[in-house]
C-alpha cells in the first residue's frame, strides 16, 4: 500500500510526486507510467529546448482563469524557478518572455527531475497502463493491483497521444463519477483550402491575425505565421487555432493576416509610389519584393487580378488600393485543424466545477487529485501550459502530503 500514487510521469504528474515527498518525507510514493521512460512529453517541448514556463504566466492568460487563479498565484512562476533550482537546473528567459533551460535543452529538465525522483526514493512503475480505479472508501485500486490512500491524475489530456496521453486519464476520471467536459484539440495547425495559401508553402512571416466566427472578431494573436501545404502554421497561426477552436465545427471561421505590420496602409501606399516613380517597367510580380517573399507578393498581386507582367506603372488605381488592402488584410477562410495528433494541448477534460480550486481535490471522491491537462485549463503558446503543469502538480502534491 502506497501513501500516494501519481498517475502519469509527465510534467505534472513528476512535479506533484516530488513536492509530496519534499513535503513530508516519510510517504510511500509512487509514480505510474504507461511509457517506458518518464517526461516522454516534456522531451519534444518547445522544439526539443523545452519552453518551461513565461514570466507573463498570470491567470487571465488561461481558459477557466478563475479556477486556475489561487494555483497560479500561489504556484507562480518564482516558485517554479526555485523548484527547478532546487533540484539543480538553472533558467533563462528571452525577450519575449519566454523561460528556457540554461542548457536549452529538454533533455535536461527530465534529467533533473528524474534524479530528484531517484534522490527522494519515489518508485517509478515505468511501462504500466492503468484502465481502471476503484474507491473503496478507505483506499483506491489502480489497474487491481496497485493499493494507494491517496491518487492524483496526472495523465494529460488527448494532445499528442503518440507521448503517452491518449485521453484513458478522462475515462478513470468517469469511472469514480466526475464528469468530463468534451475534449478538443488546440494549439494545432490550421488546414484551408484556399490554393493561393497552399501555394506559399515553406514561406514564413511576422503578422498580425485578427481572428473571425463569422463576421464577428473574437480575438488577436502575433507572430511567426509559416504557410504550408495544408493551411497555416507557426505560433500565431496555433494561437489563433486555440481561439478558434471550440468553434471551428459549428460556425465559417476565418483569419485576417496583416502580413505587412510594420507600416500603415498608406505607408505602403507611399512606398509603392516611390517604387513606381523609380521604376516605372518593372513587372508587377515584383512590387511587392520589398516588403513580403517574392511568392507571397505574387500570389496578393493574382488576388487583385492583375497580370504578374504588366508593367507597375499601368496598375490601376483601384487595384493598387486592392494590393494595399491584401497586404494588411489578407483573409483565409479555416476548413478545420490537423486534430489531436498534432496538437499541443486540450481544451476540455475534467469539469472544474467539481474539483477544489485551492488544493485540486476532487469534490466528490475525497483523496483523489488531479492536475495538468487532465482538468479543462489550458494556455496559449509560449510557456504557459508548462507553468500549469508544474502549479497544479505542486498544488496537489502538496495537498495530497499535508491533508
Ligand atoms: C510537441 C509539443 C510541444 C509542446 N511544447 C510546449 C512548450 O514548449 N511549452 C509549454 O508550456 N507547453 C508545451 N506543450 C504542452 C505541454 O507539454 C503539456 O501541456 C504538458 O506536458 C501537460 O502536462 P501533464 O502533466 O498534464 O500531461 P503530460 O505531460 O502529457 O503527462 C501525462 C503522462 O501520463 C501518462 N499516462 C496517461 N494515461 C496513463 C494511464 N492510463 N496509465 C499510465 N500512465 C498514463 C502519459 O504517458 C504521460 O507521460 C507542448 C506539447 C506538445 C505535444
Amino acid at each position: 500500500m502506497f501513501d500516494i500514487i501519481v498517475l502519469g510521469a509527465g510534467a505534472s504528474g513528476t512535479v506533484a510526486a516530488i513536492t509530496a515527498k519534499r513535503n513530508n518525507p516519510s510517504l510511500r510514493v509512487a509514480i505510474i507510467e504507461s511509457m517506458p521512460v518518464l517526461g516522454k512529453k516534456i522531451l519534444a517541448t518547445g522544439n526539443g529546448r523545452c519552453n518551461l514556463s513565461n514570466i507573463n504566466a498570470l491567470s487571465h492568460e488561461y481558459h477557466n482563469k478563475d479556477f486556475a487563479a489561487n494555483v497560479l498565484s500561489r504556484y507562480d512562476v518564482k516558485k517554479t524557478v526555485d523548484f527547478f533550482n532546487s533540484a539543480g537546473l538553472y533558467t533563462v528567459t528571452d525577450d519575449e518572455g519566454r523561460i528556457y533551460p540554461m542548457s536549452n535543452s529538454a533533455a535536461s529538465v527530465v534529467d533533473a527531475l528524474r534524479f530528484e525522483c531517484e534522490r527522494l526514493g519515489i518508485t517509478v512503475i515505468t511501462d504500466e497502463k492503468i484502465s481502471n480505479i476503484k474507491n473503496n472508501g478507505d483506499f483506491f485500486i489502480l489497474g487491481g493491483r496497485h493499493r494507494a490512500k491517496k491518487v492524483i491524475l496526472a495523465c494529460g489530456g488527448k494532445a499528442s497521444p503518440s507521448q503517452g496521453s491518449d485521453g484513458s486519464g478522462f475515462e478513470l476520471l468517469k469511472q469514480l463519477g466526475h464528469k468530463i467536459s468534451s475534449p478538443i484539440p488546440a494549439l494545432v495547425q490550421l488546414t484551408s483550402d484556399n490554393k493561393i495559401v497552399r501555394s506559399f508553402k515553406g514561406l514564413r512571416v511576422k503578422g498580425k491575425i485578427k481572428i473571425f466566427a463569422e463576421s464577428e472578431e473574437i480575438g488577436k494573436a502575433e507572430g511567426e505565421i509559416l504557410f504550408t501545404e495544408y493551411g497555416l502554421s507557426g505560433i500565431a497561426s496555433m494561437d489563433a487555432q486555440r481561439i478558434l477552436c471550440s468553434y471551428l465545427s459549428e460556425k465559417k471561421c476565418s483569419v485576417v493576416i496583416d502580413l505587412v505590420p510594420e507600416f500603415t496602409k498608406e505607408g505602403i501606399r507611399q512606398r509603392i509610389d516611390n517604387i513606381i516613380s523609380l521604376n516605372p517597367n518593372l513587372k508587377s510580380e515584383n512590387l511587392l519584393i520589398g516588403f513580403l517573399p517574392k511568392k507571397i507578393g505574387k500570389g496578393l498581386i493574382k488576388c487583385a487580378y492583375v497580370k504578374d507582367n504588366t508593367p507597375i506603372n499601368e496598375i490601376s488605381e483601384e487595384n493598387l488600393q486592392k494590393i494595399c488592402d491584401l497586404c494588411k488584410s489578407f483573409r483565409v477562410y479555416i476548413s478545420g485543424s490537423k486534430g489531436f495528433e498534432n496538437a499541443q494541448v486540450t481544451r476540455g477534460g475534467a469539469d472544474i466545477n467539481e474539483f477544489n480550486k485551492d488544493t485540486l481535490e476532487s469534490l466528490k471522491v475525497k483523496g483523489l487529485y488531479a492536475t495538468g491537462e487532465l482538468l479543462d485549463v489550458d494556455g496559449g503558446c509560449g510557456g504557459f501550459n508548462l507553468q500549469w503543469a508544474w502549479s497544479s502538480g505542486m498544488a496537489a502534491g502538496k495537498n495530497a502530503a499535508n491533508n
